[in-house]
């Protein structure tokens, strides 16, 4: 039988619990990144196969008030950012109102998305009401065709008309994130960045990550020392900066950004060359409730049965056990059988 979940969404809890948890490293976790919806309606090469992935049943799917209730048991633990991805969080009914609530319920909480943009025209203004912190838009290339073949049935207009859409609605806090692969998008950096640079959005170039071994090609990845010096020589020197330069609004995450003689900012991240694992503050959320503390690891907490049944305790308990497990380097843990479609983006 279902218990009724008792925690008070908008306060802190009063048990003696830390302001926040470390893990068995002593690392600071206090950033999750949630999946809405294991459902995409684009189908990118390297995160899926064509024919898509089997569905989770839709009882298996963390309803939005199990995802509410996992949000304060991490707002009690110390989590300060939430990013709602997916599969396409845009895709999922209902989404604006959950934001909306979400919104409200915790005020001090930065919340984002990470989206393909592609439903992104229909949900600026409500997105811009709500008052997000960010929102991340996955874009690889503005070329319809190359959008085409690396989303398989995408349109890259759809992409534009939403990026627009929502500077139109008065949103911010934009960044673009380019997976960067040599012979597909490299010779494209500075049409990519123009783009971004125009629309006040902070573009950020990110390490082609090994995730699936079916897929994934070392020929096709440029490390960030190779992505920094191909910027130097189109623009000149860069500077490191701090996050507060950039659209981000969390400081603590993984990018490091970069200014150029005109006070261009691009972010890099080297999820690969020199991973932050030592600094990795996050943990995942599939849209099935199975807890990830690492990217690359097969291990997975399952959280759904807890969530559904309002228990408080069990689900930090189990939240403080998946933590602990969190591997202090993600090469020791890889599973190269896994795509981020596995997992939630
Ligand atoms: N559908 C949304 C989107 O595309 O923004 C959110 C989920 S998607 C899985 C999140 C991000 O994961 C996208 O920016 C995508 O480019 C990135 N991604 C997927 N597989 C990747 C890989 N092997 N290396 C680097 N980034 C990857
Ligand atoms: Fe869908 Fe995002 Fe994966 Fe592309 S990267 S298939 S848009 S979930």
């Amino acid at each position: 039988m279902r218990k009724k979940a008792t925690l008070c969404w908008s306060c802190r809890p009063a048990d003696g619990m830390a302001d926040f948890i470390k893990d068995a490293r002593g690392r600071r976790i206090d950033y999750a990144r949630i999946s809405v919806t294991d459902r995409c309606n684009l189908r990118c090469v390297y995160c899926m196969p064509g024919d898509g992935v089997p569905y989770i049943a839709h009882d298996d799917i963390l309803r939005y008030e199990e995802i509410m209730f996992l949000c304060a048991v991490l707002s009690g633990m110390g989590v300060r950012k939430i990013r709602f991805t997916g599969g396409e969080p845009l895709v999922r009914k209902g989404l604006m109102a959950f934001l909306a609530d979400f919104r409200k319920s915790f005020p001090d909480i930065a919340v984002s998305l990470t989206t393909n943009a592609s439903l992104l025209e229909r949900y600026a203004d409500p997105l811009a009401q709500i008052g997000l912190s960010g929102i991340n838009i996955s874009l690889d290339t503005l070329d319809p065709e190359k959008f085409r073949h690396i989303t398989r049935v995408g349109n890259v207009e759809d992409v534009t008309r939403g990026v627009a859409s929502a500077i139109a609605a008065g949103m911010t806090n934009i960044k673009t994130n380019t997976v960067l692969m040599r012979g597909f998008n490299d010779g494209e950096l500075p049409s990519l960045l123009s783009y971004a640079w125009e629309n006040r959005i902070t573009p950020r170039l990110i390490e082609f990550m090994p995730l699936g071994d079916d897929v994934w090609q070392s020929g096709m990845f440029m490390g960030a020392d190779e992505i920094l010096a191909g910027l130097t020589e189109l623009y000149g020197e860069w500077r490191l900066v701090g996050p507060e330069h950039s659209a981000a609004a969390f400081p603590r995450g993984p990018a490091k950004y970069y200014e150029d003689p005109q006070n261009r900012i691009v972010g890099i991240i080297s999820a690969v060359s020199s991973h932050f694992c030592s600094d990795c503050n996050r943990l995942r959320v599939t849209a099935s409730g199975r807890m990830r503390s690492c990217l690359f690891s097969r291990a997975e907490t399952p959280l759904l049965e807890l969530l559904r049944n309002g228990d408080e305790d069990g689900t930090k308990q189990a939240i403080l056990l998946g933590i602990n497990a969190k591997p202090d380097w993600w090469e020791r843990e890889r599973d190269g059988t896994l795509r981020m479609s596995n997992i939630g983006g």
